[in-house]
């Protein structure tokens, strides 16, 4: 299987080459050359198949040129050792819940599959890496957690600064070691700015040889298809046609359910369920696109202003409006119709969601609200102990704590607060000790 630029479909590149280039040369985003599909049996066959099994057969066709059998199935194996099960609620609404990882969000399913890639590539190449991340939160420590003292690899992280929480700023922070964590003066977008911007410059990439892992990455995007397919596993043989609904920020998870979807897994639809910034709904409504400043929300890893995988949606449709449109509907909602939900959730079903995922029942409940035979599954993104300043407003007590998130707030982090200026970042990257 190989690889191309969603700006130029004639220049090939292989898997490895992809992930490590992260943004392709031309500044688009890497797409397989053909969609593979499912075996044959393998819908039916889910309920049957462990999360493993599914990845495995899933991720194949896209690395077995690269990769043996062998070294897929230990991949898969060492980046899953947790699970993606499916909660119901009712009949009609199911939740997914994608924060069983060690940084309890879904990011760690594609940092951690791109960490076990990378490994590989570097154990081959024996030259070490530089690997850029701009962080809303989640991503930053999913990517830290997933690289956190393998050999040959550096991971610099950017997050803006007052725009994590506590807790989010404890996790980037703490590992040290291999890790950088560079607290910005600016937004999420500004970070993302800088990391494109080192992405196109010549002295960076000859000197650091720089990877990204955001969720621009290739390695992280293939893995966010795979618990699409163990949650219709999880349903059984569910007569009701099966929409995702998705919280959506730079819609890289989104992007993951629409591979499996073209993969040929049955989905009716997906929902972009969004906070206040709803540049996306506004691109399906309009049918073009215009960026935004950010506003900041209680759902803030979904403060996005300008999502890249935008372009990738849009190549995936040839840019065709209207099978979009067929394809995703996109509800949005302020911080206090977050909250609302979050208490009627409990009240009603007595699920805590985080933020996150409350926005993404708010567009469950819209959606179903006048299609009675249809059943939702909600992607919880994160666990509602993350967000539990929130969660403590609202229902008037705290999610327990899960150990493996207690552990980190006894840690002293070490941010380095760094300006929002390309040349800055620029000279702190180019005088750093060599890995
Ligand atoms: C990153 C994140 C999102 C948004 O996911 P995208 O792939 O950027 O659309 C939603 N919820 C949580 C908890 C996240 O960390």
């Amino acid at each position: 299987m190989r690889f191309y630029s969603t700006r130029d479909r004639h220049t090939a590149y292989t898997f490895t080459q992809a992930v490590q280039l992260g943004l392709a040369p031309d500044g688009g985003l890497f797409l397989p050359e053909t969609i593979p599909g499912l075996p044959d049996g393998f819908v039916q066959a889910l309920p049957n198949l462990s999360f493993v099994e599914i990845a495995t057969v899933m991720a194949t066709p896209f690395l077995k040129t690269e990769f043996t059998e062998a070294e897929i199935v230990e991949m898969v194996e060492a980046a899953f050792p947790f699970s993606a099960p499916v909660v119901p609620l009712n009949n009609q609404y199911s939740v997914l819940e994608l924060f069983h990882g060690p940084t309890l969000a879904f990011k760690d399913f594609g940092a951690r599959f791109m960490a076990q890639v990378l490994q590989r590539v570097v154990e081959r190449l024996s030259r070490p890496l530089t690997i850029l991340v701009a962080t809303s939160g989640d991503t930053g420590s999913a990517v830290a957690h997933g690289f956190w003292k393998k050999q040959g690899i550096r991971v610099v992280l950017l997050y803006p600064d007052g725009m994590v929480s506590g807790i989010q700023e404890q996790q980037l922070t703490t590992l040290g070691e291999n890790i950088i964590a560079l607290k910005v003066q600016g937004t999420f977008d500004d970070c993302q700015r800088l990391v494109k911007t080192a992405f196109l410059d010549e002295t960076l990439r000859q000197q650091l040889r720089l990877t990204s892992a955001n969720s621009i990455n290739i390695a992280r995007l293939l893995p966010q298809s795979f618990y699409y397919a163990a949650a219709i596993g999880q349903l059984g043989g569910l007569e009701q046609p099966v929409i995702f609904s998705v919280p959506s920020g730079n819609l890289g998870n989104l992007t993951g359910g629409i591979l499996a979807a073209k993969m040929g897994l049955p989905v009716h639809r997906f929902l972009a369920a969004l906070n206040r910034n709803d540049v996306f709904r506004e691109f399906l409504q309009e049918g073009y696109f215009k960026p935004r400043k950010v506003i900041p929300t209680i759902s803030n890893a979904m403060d996005v202003g300008n999502p890249s995988n935008l372009e990738r949606i849009r190549a995936l449709f040839n840019d065709d409006i209207t099978a979009i449109r067929q394809t995703i509907e996109a509800y949005h909602f302020d911080d206090d119709a977050t909250r609302h939900a979050i208490a009627h959730a409990y009240e009603t079903h007595h699920y805590v969601f985080d933020p996150h995922g409350a926005v993404g029942y708010l567009a469950a409940r819209t959606y179903a609200q006048t299609r009675k035979d249809v059943h939702v599954v909600v992607l919880a993104t994160a666990h509602p102990a993350k967000f539990n300043s929130v969660i403590q407003q609202v229902l008037g007590k705290e999610a327990p704590t899960p150990e493996r998130l207690a552990r980190w707030l006894t840690r002293q982090g070490q941010p380095y607060p760094i300006s929002a200026h390309f040349e800055v970042f620029k000279a702190f990257l180019l005088e750093l000790p060599s890995v």
